[in-house]
């Protein structure tokens, strides 16, 4: 065995073996450790399904490389992998679940991903065995199917050796130390011993630049080996194969093609054909969470025993759809570990706090996704940046506050989940309420219906007592649609109040950090006193993160970014930090994010209302123009609460960021409240936010914004200082600009909005995407934001959106298309 590599995969399924395979044809010197033999965890029994259905743009990227990829393998390796391309149809039983659909093949259409639709006739006549005259209609994936994942993972081995790599198996990882360029990886060699797998007295040591773990179910030990929590636990999941179903041998036996993997999504099953029978996979309700704390060391090839009764609706529900299949027994059941996380996406990336260290697990689709997390994930670690953003697959999504119960809650329910309507609007109960703000009783007191954003319960908006958020989703405007008019209104008319306490909040400070964040960010760095935004850069120039910074002290900043991302945020900037201290000097990073609540002050009355409660010498200037300018920060007194505050609106209009001390957040609250009679305040959501947002063409972390655009492909080039050296900025100018941010007004549907996932196109030729969507209040009609090639980005071109597959008209407008001066932001008094 080698005792040095390049690259160290830990971990032999099909996530592990691709991961390898990759790496080594990118040309590094790999090698993978396999503690038992390859396939021996999941993956021996997963059931094979390629479904390119998933409403996230990363991931459809990541299935669509996998399915074209696995085409390619036996003509590279030999070895078939056992593909069968035998299509996919996932059928409706209703109008909503053909929304939903709809929704879905818009992002299916952004990324290439063919599809047709079919009647519930078209279907019987293709495959009569089917019953649909209850059905309304199906989505029809003829490029996937399934595939032998023993045989896809031994083609990826094959593949990986052929490019150099090496495989050891019945090695077992036990330990990691990094040396500080090094990992040395302690590895025991394992035994059979009457049936069981055993460690033995031999051991050796691996050292790795660096090491990707993939290690299935058995994560938990991978994270206590590194000091780290990883959300990922498996859960229970079921799948039985039915003897010959007569009439189906019949059918084939005529010389008519196998049936495509059938999904009754509502029905909650997946069932193909296998042998002349049927397998029925359901994702049942009430599917256990196991090995929270670690799976055993015995734990091989292992199976549970199969819990018939749990899933007895979803087989009579199968059998209700293929009638022959009433009276066909049994042959065998599988019922094994599939690993979860709490958003169902696997965690794939760098490793939090540790340098070099990549992970690769908590994959439930990890036979369909194992293709395109190798490759992506090599790009990463080869290239410095993979060319889609894996950002919402980052293993830095889950911060410090996760815990084992968390997960547990969360995984299962995403199990449960994955078969429900996937509503845009939807908020998921589990693990619910956890990180609250100190106002949170207050805001539902007020009616708000939450959100949830990286544990922190948010107000989506604020509805009548006894309103049910849940019935009001839809893929069209739904009940709470009217609430969140009310609330943009608002803003726009007098004022409107958002809790934004789940801001990320960091300062930086030391003799460093001036020099420190000059290079670390795109903009020029504001004076003291000031506030500019601003972007640190990936090494491929595109945004990593955007922050607020307010200068407080020569060498001290506050800087504000996305609440959704504060570990992923923390994670960039610490490391930044520590690789630049001899450089820069010393700088400090406190993370304050907990210690200070945020209420956004907006609209019209914004003033009038502070000027009510501030505490000064001379309370009639105190907010105005020249005491308090747009983009600048002070510390004043609100009654008794000392407020930092930013004079800044993410609405677009007059308002304030009042950063205030998280135990003081109620008496502010009731403070500014009070207000409420005289100046038409109202607590607003963050739905109404979105909007608003849009009309002032403000683009947002995780969707205008990310590891995919460079900041100028974003329009965001005033805020790019061009005559200073800062960190991406050499790739960032060498990428050019391959698509151009926009925003659109659009004259869509009576009743719906597009959601930021739809396809653009200029006539029949697709030129783009939504990122970004909603209403305006400001023109009345829909908005949305999104990439089209340069050429298109120009006020005035007349592009159409596909929303519920028809084509719709979509104006690019110039930026802030309300208010494009800025003078009511910039409003004195
Ligand atoms: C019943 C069932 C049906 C499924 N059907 C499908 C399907 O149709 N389609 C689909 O896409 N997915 C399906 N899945 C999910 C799929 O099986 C998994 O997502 C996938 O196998 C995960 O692959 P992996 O490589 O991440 O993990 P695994 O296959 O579990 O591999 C992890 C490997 O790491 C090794 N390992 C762990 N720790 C160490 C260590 N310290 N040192 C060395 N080696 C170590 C283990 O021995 C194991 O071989 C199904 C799962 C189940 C349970």
């Amino acid at each position: 065995m080698k005792n040095h590599v390049k690259a160290l995969v830990v971990g032999g399924g099909a996530v592990g073996t691709s991961i390898a395979y990759h790496l080594a044809r990118a040309g590094w010197d790999t090698m993978l450790l396999e503690r038992d033999e390859l396939t021996s965890g999941s993956t021996w029994h997963a059931a094979g399904l390629l479904p390119y259905f998933n409403m996230s743009f990363a991931t459809t990227h990541i299935h669509d490389y996998s399915i074209r990829f696995y085409k390619t393998l036996e003509a590279e390796t030999g070895l078939n992998p056992g593909f069968s391309v035998v299509g996919n149809l996932r059928m409706a039983q209703s109008q909503a679940r053909m929304d939903e659909y709809r929704l879905y093949a818009s992002t299916a259409e952004t990324c290439g991903v063919p599809y047709e639709w079919l009647t519930p006739a078209q279907m019987k006549e293709r495959w009569p065995l089917m019953r649909t005259e209850d059905l309304v209609g199906a989505i029809f994936h003829p490029t996937d199917g399934y595939i032998n994942p023993a045989d896809v993972t031994q083609a990826m081995a094959k593949g990986a050796r052929q490019f150099g790599a090496t495989i050891e198996r019945k090695w077992q990882v036990d330990g990691y130390q990094w040396t500080g360029s090094e990992w040395r990886v302690t590895l025991t060699k394992m035994a059979e011993k009457g049936g069981n797998l055993v460690p033995t007295e031999e051991q050796t040591v691996v050292t790795a630049e660096h090491v990707v773990t993939a290690t299935g179910n058995h994560a938990q030990r991978t994270a206590r080996l590194l000091g780290l929590k990883i959300p990922a636990i498996p859960v229970e999941h079921q799948y039985i194969v039915t003897e010959p179903d007569p009439a189906l041998v019949e059918w084939r036996k005529a010389g008519n093609p196998e049936h495509p993997v059938l999904r009754d999504a509502d029905a909650k099953w997946y069932v193909r054909e296998e042998r002349g029978g049927w397998i029925l996979g359901p994702y049942e309700r009430n599917a256990p969470a196991r090995f929270a704390y670690g799976c055993p060391d015995s734990f091989r090839a292992d199976l549970f025993p199969l819990d018939l009764d749990r899933i007895e609706e979803e087989y009579m529900s199968m059998i209700h759809r293929l009638p022959s299949s009433e009276t066909v027994g049994l042959k065998d059941d599988y019922n094994g570990p599939i690993c979860y996380t709490p958003d169902g996406n696997p965690l794939l990336g760098p490793a939090p706090g540790l340098r070099n260290m990549w992970l690769a697990e908590g994959f439930s689709f990890g036979i369909t996704a194992a293709g395109g997390s190798g490759y992506y994930l090599a790009q990463l670690m080869t290239e410095g940046e993979a060319e889609i953003d894996m950002g919402a697959l980052d293993p830095r999504r889950y911060g410090s506050w996760m815990t084992t119960d968390y997960a547990v809650a969360k995984n299962e329910e995403a199990y449960e989940h994955v078969y429900i309507l996937h509503h845009p609007d939807e908020e998921r109960p589990a693990a619910r309420p956890l990180r609250t703000a100190p106002c949170y009783d207050r805001m539902k007191a007020l009616g708000a219906q939450f959100g949830q954003v990286n544990g922190w319960e948010r107000p989506n908006y604020f509805a009548p007592e006894g309103f049910d958020d849940h019935a009001a989703r839809s893929f069209r405007r739904g009940g709470w649609w009217e609430y969140t008019l009310a609330e943009a209104k608002a803003i726009r008319e007098t004022a409107g109040l958002i809790d934004a306490t789940a801001f990320a909040k960091h300062v930086v400070r030391g003799p460093g950090a001036t020099a420190f964040l000059d290079w670390f960010t795109c903009n020029k760095l504001p004076k003291v006193g000031r506030v500019n935004l601003t972007y640190a850069l990936t090494c491929a120039g595109t945004v990593r993160t955007e922050y607020t910074i307010v200068r407080q002290a020569e060498d001290v900043y506050y800087l504000v970014s996305a609440g959704g991302w504060h570990a992923y945020d923390e994670d960039f900037l610490l490391k930044a930090v520590e690789d630049k201290a001899a450089e820069f000097g010393p700088v400090i990073v406190e993370d304050v994010t907990t210690r200070h609540g945020v209420f956004a002050l907006a609209g019209p009355n914004a003033r009038a209302i502070l000027a009510g409660l501030i505490r000064d010498a001379d309370p009639a200037t105190a907010l105005s123009n020249k005491r308090f300018p747009w983009l600048s920060a002070r510390q004043i007194e609100l009654g008794m609460v000392p407020v930092n505050a930013l004079r800044v609106a993410y609405t677009g209009e007059l308002g304030w960021e009042l950063h205030h001390p998280i135990e003081m957040q109620n008496h502010l609250f009731d403070r500014l409240m009070e207000a409420d009679a005289a100046h038409g305040l109202k607590p607003v959501g963050a739905r109404a936010q979105n909007w608003l947002r849009q009309e002032k063409s403000y683009r947002a972390f995780g969707t205008e914004l990310g590891r995919d655009a460079t900041p100028l492909e974003a329009g965001l080039d005033r805020f790019v200082d061009l005559s200073k050296e800062f960190h991406g900025k050499a790739a960032m100018e060498a990428t050019g600009i391959r698509s151009k941010c926009v925003t659109l007004l659009i004259d869509g549907p009576e009743d719906a909005d597009p959601w930021g996932r739809e396809a653009l196109y200029d006539g029949e030729a697709r030129v783009g995407r939504l990122t970004s969507g909603g209403y305006s209040v400001a023109f009345g009609k829909s908005i949305g934001m999104g990439y089209v090639r340069p050429e298109l980005a120009v006020p005035g071109t007349r592009l159409s959106v596909r929303m519920f597959d028809a084509l719709w008209t979509a104006e690019v407008v110039g930026d802030s298309p309300h208010d494009p001066s800025n003078a009511r932001i910039r409003a004195d008094g």
